[in-house]
């Protein structure tokens, strides 16, 4: 429901002015009825002209019988005789509303199985102090679980110490409520904070009510002045790119606590002792190789009703896989566990990341395979590698195979919360499988080094660990647990090189055979990097050298047999990867990658 009133105090008119061809209400009502996310689009307005508009126009419009206070009891008397479930209340003045925040904002609903929220709104992260301390800009304040504790037009919190970091949020009026929260706050009498700040979510807190609040960065244009309208203008006329500001750097999220030193693994008890729920048990994942190994079990701290789960690393996750796991573990016990632990290599901590993200999101991880689509913050989640080189540890992916594709879950929410680095837990890893995890490391640098998405930062990582990949894989005058030590940095480093940058040919490619024909990630490069000296000269000639020194055999001819609907896939596969190929190649990749010389390439696999 948009609701509309043609006479808005700050700017009269402004919903019938003109936006790049159009007026400012049918472009909202087409954004939001062409995302496809609603059963019906209604705009409700108390005026003719607007009514008209959207009418003569194609669309759906209700004129309201009564004089409203404001746009929730517009749209309550609109839909109380409908028989609706959610009512999404999206400002007439968003014409630029985008998908994401509207699915993000309808997805509380979905995971709120006991009808706890009653109504949930959007926020957006502000960082100047001149959006901070305007009073059009509302400020909302949440607490652990982001509901809304305040809204206000005064820079909330009031930053006294200028030393404690805090995120500023500023309020999105998009609304999505229960009907029957709707209707039991339709008309509730205004009170007094309410009618000294003029905002009207302070209504439902005010009555004691919580607003769950939902991240969304992507932030559009409120048409709020005629300043407004012409940077709109502007926007629309320039291309629809320009306007996401948050999307010019990329903001990512950071393992927040790491521990790192041989024997370190010891401390766990001690590191998840304050994030022990009542009656909520830690999971543990832990790589199947370490059933026999007491050395590493007798150490693990499972107290009251944790549970360890043995997992094998035999083959890549898979969304099915997560699927599974996390239906085991929300029918066993009734409340959500404290934490998934995982300790293991690149496959578990995968595991363990997409475990952690499920239990709090609905559906099929496959729904999430993509870029930011996940909605809710994962369960607290410790990473604990037990082999070093993919950077599963830091990065904010967790790579899976789905029904349809090979990807990631990309999100704010994938990082672990609490890393553990001991390189002691890596004793014993077999020498072949050392070099392919270690190579995945390598190829990250030499990707991320020679790609075109570099930037200072990367480089800075990059760099770091590409020069210890050198000194443990070639120089060899190191000592075991020198080595141990040096490759979990590397790891480290490596993974967030390409954190702020991406992979490249060797990871489209060695995908593609993963889908395929189950070639395992660090295996896959190798075989796959060892053809790519037209690509990467330095690091092709580079990795000969490791490979001769430290006697690895890599299989040949696995291309060979393939039928020609495998060698489509792969390629559909390797090709549907579009940011490693920009990365490796510029915007012209496709001109440089076609299908021909790809197959040409796998050819020599
Ligand atoms: P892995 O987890 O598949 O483990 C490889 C083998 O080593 C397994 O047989 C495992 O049982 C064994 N192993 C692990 N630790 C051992 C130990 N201490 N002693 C003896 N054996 C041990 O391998 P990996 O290369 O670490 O991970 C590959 C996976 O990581 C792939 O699924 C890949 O997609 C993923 N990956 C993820 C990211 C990311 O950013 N999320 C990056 C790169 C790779
Ligand atoms: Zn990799």
């Amino acid at each position: 429901m948009i609701p509309a009133r043609y006479g808005a105090t700050r700017f009269p008119g402004k919903l019938m002015q003109d936006l790049a061809g159009k007026t400012v209400i049918l472009r909202t009502y087409e954004a939001t009825r062409d995302t496809e996310l609603f059963d019906e689009v209604y705009v409700v307005t108390d005026s003719d002209v607007i009514y008209q508009e959207i009418v003569s126009n194609g669309g759906q419009a209700i004129m309201s019988q009564k004089q409203h206070e404001c746009g929730s009891d517009r749209i309550a008397e609109a839909v109380q005789d409908m028989d609706v479930d959610i009512v999404v209340n999206v400002q007439g003045d968003e014409p630029f509303t985008s998908k994401g925040s509207l699915e993000k904002v309808l997805k509380v609903f979905e995971n709120d199985h006991e009808n706890l929220i009653d109504l949930a709104s959007i926020m957006t992260e502000i960082d100047d102090w001149k959006e901070i301390s305007d009073p059009n800009c509302v400020k909302v304040i949440v607490d652990e679980e982001d509901f809304a504790m305040y809204f206000s037009r005064s820079p909330v919190p009031y930053p006294r110490d200028k030393n404690v970091s805090v995120q500023y949020y500023k309020h999105k009026g998009v609304y999505a409520f229960r009907k029957k929260a709707l209707m039991d706050f339709y008309r509730l009498p205004m009170r007094s904070l309410e009618a000294t700040e003029k905002i009207e979510s302070i209504r439902y807190l005010e009555y004691g009510h919580r607003i769950k609040m939902v991240v969304s960065n992507a932030e559009g244009i409120e048409i709020d002045t005629p300043e407004d309208l012409v940077r709109a203008n502007k926007v629309l006329k320039e291309g629809v790119e320009s306007m996401t500001v948050n999307n010019k750097y990329r903001n990512f999220p950071m393992v927040p606590k790491v521990v790192f030193g041989a024997g370190c693994f010891d401390q766990l008890q001690s590191i998840l002792t304050p994030e022990r729920k009542a009656n909520a048990p830690f999971i543990f994942l832990v790589d199947d190789v370490f059933r026999d190994r007491s050395d590493l079990v007798d150490r693990i701290p499972l107290r009251f009703n944790d549970q360890l789960q043995f997992v094998s690393a035999d083959e890549e996750p898979k969304t099915s896989q997560v699927d599974q796991i996390v239906g085991d573990i929300r029918s066993e016990f009734k409340i959500t566990p404290s934490g998934i632990i995982g300790i293991g290599g690149g496959t578990i901590l995968d595991l363990c990341k997409a475990v952690a993200i499920m239990l709090n999101n609905q559906g099929s991880a496959a729904d999430y395979q993509g870029w930011d689509l996940v909605g809710n913050q994962a369960v607290y989640h410790v990473g604990i590698p037990t082999i070093s080189g993919t950077g599963a540890e830091v990065s904010r992916t967790t790579v899976l195979t789905g029904p349809e594709k090979k990807l990631g879950i990309n999100s704010d929410f994938t990082p672990f919360d609490q890393v553990v680095l001991d390189p002691d837990l890596t004793k014993g890893v077999p020498t072949d499988q050392w070099f392919y995890t270690g190579m995945d490391c390598f190829i990250h640098c030499v990707e991320s080094l020679s790609g075109s998405f570099l930037n200072t930062f990367s480089e800075s990582y990059g760099e770091k660990a590409y020069d210890l990949c050198k000194e443990i894989f070639l120089n060899g005058d190191l000592s075991d647990e020198e080595s141990r030590s040096k490759l979990m940095m590397a790891s480290w480093h490596g993974g967030m090189s390409i954190a702020y940058s991406q992979v490249g040919v060797a990871h489209a490619m060695s995908y593609g055979l993963s889908y395929v024909l189950g070639t395992k990630h660090g295996i896959g490069n190798c075989i796959v990097f060892d053809h790519l000296e037209e690509y990467y000269p330095e690091g092709v000639a580079l990795f000969k050298e490791m490979k001769k020194k430290h006697k690895i055999e890599l299989p040949t001819g696995l291309c060979q047999d393939l039928s020609p609907q495998q060698f489509d896939i792969m390629m559909d596969i390797a090709l549907s990867l579009h940011p490693l190929w920009e990365n490796a190649l510029g915007p012209n990749w496709e001109q440089i990658m076609t299908r021909e010389k790809l197959r040409e390439l796998y050819l020599k696999m």
